[in-house]
């Protein structure tokens, strides 16, 4: 725990430290999960604002007058705090009422009243999402979409807007968010989480890095991140208590750190870090085409996992040798109609054919969970984890799964195409796919859409009934992807996204290497091939254990191919068995994880801490590696 004091102290605390000169915070670390690899230094955005937080949600028509509703009542209670603040002003410039005079009659605007009632009567919005949308509209009527600092009074337009927008919200909200300025350049995202959606956009804006009080390295914001290779730390709680827009701040994705206000020689020393992180990174990519085999001649297979359609590339010039999961949900998220079938298509072949000859694998949508997609008008739930997601989803909604089948099965003429199925839990589910996608194969068959012969169907490994039934599922589906970010939540009961238990959440949990070895076993008995797709295969001491099991084919996001490739053409397959074997006699994942680094680490002391300091410590003693991903074990916090 810090007292804030020194600029390389450790800040843990719930206060932001006392500021320093220039109202600037004294330096502080604040500690969080290595969520993407890379170091960062730059100016903090930070979107604690109700504009970035607000739900874009539909609702049923039933709704509609209780949201109107709800809205008259923001506008009048936006009102009563105007005009409370106003009457706590000393009698001053008269220009403060006056401004805050304008504000009241530009919330109760009725242009703004009238279009924020249609976007819900008529869109069915929910009023955040109505409110974001009408004062976005209204802002766009003053002029040019890029205004430049000469159009003074169209930005003095457009910020009094997203004022008005920004009460709205938060008496919609009822969350005391301050407003965001607009920066200019390249900045640090801080927030309290990110969608998906909002980090996939990330790939557009000029963002360096990010830094998120909540979320695990298996969280999506982490995943995202890493696919899209910007240095990210998760979960690095009170971040937006402590930083403040302006600030500058160092994000190490390798140390999972967040520096606040850093001193000039922490700077320089977290550039350095972040050059030689580079200098490591393009090393390993520019060994990309070489094989990856073990030393003693196993070839293991390297997907990548995507979620964009542009990533495909990405992931070949990473040394992908196809893809192993491809996320299609990201295609149904911050939309509010359906996409087509005949968009689905095109973005499907353009994947397949970018990829070809090599595997596409196409998983159908996984809404539901962490993923939320408007899209759906999916009700609310108690436990959305446990709830209507990924395939039971798929099966109560057959036309738009149908439509998603449809649009793959003509995709599937164009290159070498599976397409999986998430969170199967029974076979049950499996054989309604099978029929759904049959009755999708003559609908193709029947338009004289072209399609190949045969299209192998799959089902992801990752609830603990699968797990058991693997043996049966085995019979029936044509290949299994084991799902370790679903399969650790479901199996040791510990949620994903969540941060305090993250350490508790191993992939060398006993009962996880137990899990594994199962799946591998059955799938192996009815001879058909078995992958893994977790965030577990991007570690690389449990890529070698994940080896020591069987699997010989990993997906991972693509930009830690290179690193796997080099950790597994440093050992050979025999030890990795052999090390596995022993692992799987002991019974907690600390003993697993101590063994495992106490037999590799020092031989992986680079790749485990993203550096190319090996030279200055050649053999870091056994389970003292401090690792550039998170490492796995008990005493992680
Ligand atoms: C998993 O659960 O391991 C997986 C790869 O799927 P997702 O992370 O998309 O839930
Ligand atoms: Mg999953």
């Amino acid at each position: 725990m810090s007292d804030g004091s020194s600029p390389s102290s450790t800040a843990t605390g719930r206060t932001r430290p006392p500021p320093g000169e220039g109202g600037v915070a004294r330096s502080c670390v604040l500690k969080g999960i290595a969520g993407s690899p890379g170091v960062a230094i730059g100016t903090a955005l930070v979107l604690g604002d109700t504009k970035a937080a607000y739900a874009r949600r539909h609702i049923p028509p039933s709704q509609v007058a209780a949201e109107v509703e709800r809205f008259r009542t923001a506008v009048s209670d936006a009102k009563q705090r105007i005009r409370d603040v106003s009457a706590r002003l000393p009698a001053g410039p008269l220009e403060t009422n006056a401004i805050l005079d304008a504000y009241m009659t530009m919330i109760g605007d009725p242009m703004l009243i009238e279009r924020v009632e249609l976007q819900i009567d008529a869109e069915k919005k929910c009023a955040e999402w109505a409110v974001a949308q009408a004062c976005d509209d209204i802002g766009r009527m003053f002029g040019p979409a890029e205004p430049t600092d000469r159009d003074a009074y169209i930005l003095e337009r457009r910020h009094d807007i997203e004022f008005v927008c920004d009460r709205l919200l938060r008496e919609l909200t009822g969350e005391p968010h301050p407003i965001i300025p607009r920066l200019d350049g390249p900045v640090v995202v801080v927030a309290r989480d990110l969608s998906p959606a909002d980090t996939a956009s990330m790939v557009r804006e000029p963002v360096m890095a990010f830094a998120t009080e909540i979320g695990t390295r298996t969280s999506h914001t982490a995943i995202m991140a890493r696919a899209l290779e910007i240095p990210a730390v998760v979960g690095a709680g009170d971040a937006l208590s402590i930083i403040r827009t302006g600030d500058t701040v160092i994000v190490d994705g390798l140390r999972g750190e967040v520096t606040v206000a850093p001193s000039e020689a922490l700077v320089e020393e977290a550039l350095g870090r972040g050059a030689r992180h580079l200098a490591f990174a393009r090393g390993l990519l520019s060994a990309r085409n070489e094989p990856c085999v073990t030393r003693d001649g196993e070839p293991v297979s390297l997907m990548a996992n995507v979620e964009l359609p542009a990533e495909a590339i990405f992931a070949l010039d990473h040394g992908a040798e196809g893809i192993g999961l491809y996320r299609t949900e990201f295609i149904y998220i911050d939309r509010a109609t359906m996409p087509s079938e005949d968009e689905q298509f095109a973005l499907y072949r353009a994947v397949v054919e970018a990829v070809a000859p090599r595997t596409v694998t196409l998983r159908t949508f996984d809404i539901g969970g962490d993923k939320f997609a408007s899209s759906f008008q999916l009700p609310s739930e108690m436990n959305p984890a446990l709830g209507l997601r990924a395939v039971r989803l798929a099966l109560s909604r057959p036309d738009v799964f149908m439509t998603q089948l449809r649009a793959m099965l003509r995709a599937s003429a164009y290159g070498d195409l599976r397409i999986m199925v998430p969170m199967v839990a029974s076979v049950q589910e499996l054989r309604d796919v099978r029929q759904l996608m049959a009755q999708a194969t003559k609908d193709v068959d029947k338009a004289g859409q072209r399609r190949a012969k045969h299209i192998p169907l799959g089902i992801m490994i990752e609830v603990p009934s699968a797990v058991i039934m693997a043996d049966v599922l085995a019979r029936e589906a044509e290949f299994f992807s084991i799902g370790t970010n679903d399969l650790i939540q479901y199996t040791l009961a510990i949620d994903r996204g969540n941060r305090s238990l993250a350490p508790l959440a191993s992939p060398f949990h006993p009962a996880i290497l137990r899990m594994i070895r199962q799946v591998v076993r059955a799938a192996a008995a009815n001879g058909i091939p078995v992958s893994l797709c977790g965030a577990m295969a991007s570690d690389p001491l449990a890529a070698l254990v994940l080896v020591g099991l069987g699997v010989r084919q990993l997906s991972m996001e693509a930009a830690a191919i290179p690193e796997i490739k080099e950790a597994l053409r440093r050992v050979t397959a025999t030890d990795c068995e052999r090390v596995t074997e022993t692992a799987l006699t002991l019974d907690t994942a600390a003993s697993v994880e101590e063994l495992i680094a106490g037999h590799f680490a020092p031989g992986l002391y680079d790749l485990l801490t993203g550096s190319t300091e090996q030279s200055s410590l050649p053999h870091a003693p056994a389970g003292t590696v401090e690792r550039a991903s998170p490492s796995y074990s008990a005493s992680d916090s």
